[in-house]
């Protein structure tokens, strides 16, 4: 029984964005309907629990749209269909976190004794769930390096029923043959879930690819000003999109109409944040080029990078992320150099208008292909402050670095 059976699934009561309106256009619209609000431009939060019926039949009625606000109310109807749109699937489900969706998809698919295979690059809290619970389920989680492409064929086992994929990678950024490891996933009948957060269903769109399960953690560009926690599960499979929604209603990872709301609000300026974002990194990214106290650079553009030309061929640009590895040096000359650091302070995160930077320890969570580099690595979050303040900052901190080295 995937679904209560009194709950309709389609978004009846949003209005669509035309199919020959462009990205920027649809986004502007997606989610909104203000003939159905006395005008009012966006969606008003539904602050909901409970939902009153006018009489017994009603609440028999299996058409009827609302139950009770954990199960759908109309704000998550507005969220869902515009990130269904973003993501160019036939619907979406929202979750409380972009960890809940990790989970709600996984856990929407996968049985005990089932076999999972899981990019070596993967989101380091999704191994630890892997780690923690699926574990414990009895589910045996296999690592494989993000290069694979075709090769993954030679790992798929009787009972592999997922394979996980997260491109780019999570801190070096490497790129995944998605459609070709797509394509033997379908003639094996499993199931492949894409960890979206990087692109933000802009720079790249898995559905498209025939990734059965898209998700994002909406916390990141979509919600944009680093103040709620978010995620959302897209898919163009019908079957599947029941199978999500009862995992979520079954985990009760609901979000908040508010969450809900500033994540529309992002997206209402998401293309144009991305754009001056991945500009300002670019530029940024020009500037440490030039730089020898940055051993390694991980950012799609560089042709040098794993994976350049299939990111070249299926997405549209790369966002604000830059990671690198600095030259071998002592602790002390790291830590003074990023603690000099002014415009990047030292935060998770990323997406944000506000330029950040956080320590990476490849080390520990890569198994699969185990990391050898020697320098101490970090990833830089580059905001929309101004590109010449962010490369004078490094300067600054530079110094400090080569001083002590
Ligand atoms: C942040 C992030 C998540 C998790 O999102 P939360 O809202 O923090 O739970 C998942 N995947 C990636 C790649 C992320 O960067």
């Amino acid at each position: 029984m995937p679904c209560p059976p009194f709950i309709t699934e389609e978004n009846s009561k949003v209005k669509k964005s035309k199919s020959n309106w462009s990205e920027d256009t649809k986004l502007t619209h997606a989610g909104r309907d203000p003939d159905a609000y006395h005008g009012i431009v966006n969606p008003p939060i539904s602050r909901t629990s409970t939902i009153l019926y006018p009489d017994l039949a009603a609440y028999e009625n299996p058409s009827h749209r609302y139950r009770y606000g954990r199960m759908g109310n109309p704000m998550s109807d507005a969220f869902e269909s515009a990130m269904a749109e973003l993501e160019s699937g036939i619907g979406a489900v929202g979750t409380q976190t972009g960890m809940a969706a990790i989970t709600t998809s996984i856990l929407s698919i996968v049985k005990s004794g089932d076999h999972v295979l899981m990019v070596d690059t993967v989101y380091p809290p999704t191994r630890y769930f892997a780690a923690n619970i699926l574990k414990r389920m009895n589910v045996e989680v296999e690592y494989y390096d993000p290069m694979i492409g075709a090769d993954i064929q030679s790992l798929i086992r009787d009972n592999t029923s997922i394979i996980y994929l997260e491109s780019p990678g999570s801190a070096t950024f490497e790129i995944m043959d998605v459609p070709t490891i797509t394509k033997i996933a379908k003639d094996k009948g499993i199931t492949t879930i894409l960890d979206n957060t990087y692109s933000a269903g802009i720079l790249f769109k898995p559905l498209d690819h025939g990734v059965d399960i898209s998700f994002q953690s909406c916390t990141k560009y979509v919600g944009g000003h680093s103040d709620i926690n978010l995620g959302v599960i897209a898919t163009k499979d019908e079957a599947l999109l029941k199978l999500i929604r009862s995992a979520a209603w079954d985990l009760g990872v609901a979000p908040t109409a508010e969450d809900m709301y500033l994540a529309l609000r992002g997206l209402r300026t998401l293309t144009t944040r991305m754009k001056q974002n991945a500009a300002n990194a670019l530029e940024v990214l020009g500037y440490m080029q030039t730089r020898e106290e940055f051993a390694k650079l991980f950012h799609p553009s560089l042709e040098t990078h794993k994976g350049h030309d299939i990111w070249k061929r299926d997405f549209k640009g790369a966002n604000g992320l830059i990671g690198f590895m600095l030259q071998d040096a002592p602790s002390k000359a790291v830590h003074d150099f990023i603690n000099a650091l002014e415009l990047f302070p030292i935060g998770s995160s990323w997406g944000g208008f506000e330029s950040l930077c956080q320590p990476q320890d490849l080390k520990s969570y890569r198994t699969a292909v185990p990391w050898d580099g020697t320098g101490a690595c970090f990833r830089l979050q580059v905001g929309l402050e101004a590109p010449k303040d962010l490369i004078g900052d490094l300067e600054q901190g530079l110094k400090v670095f080569n001083a002590e080295k």
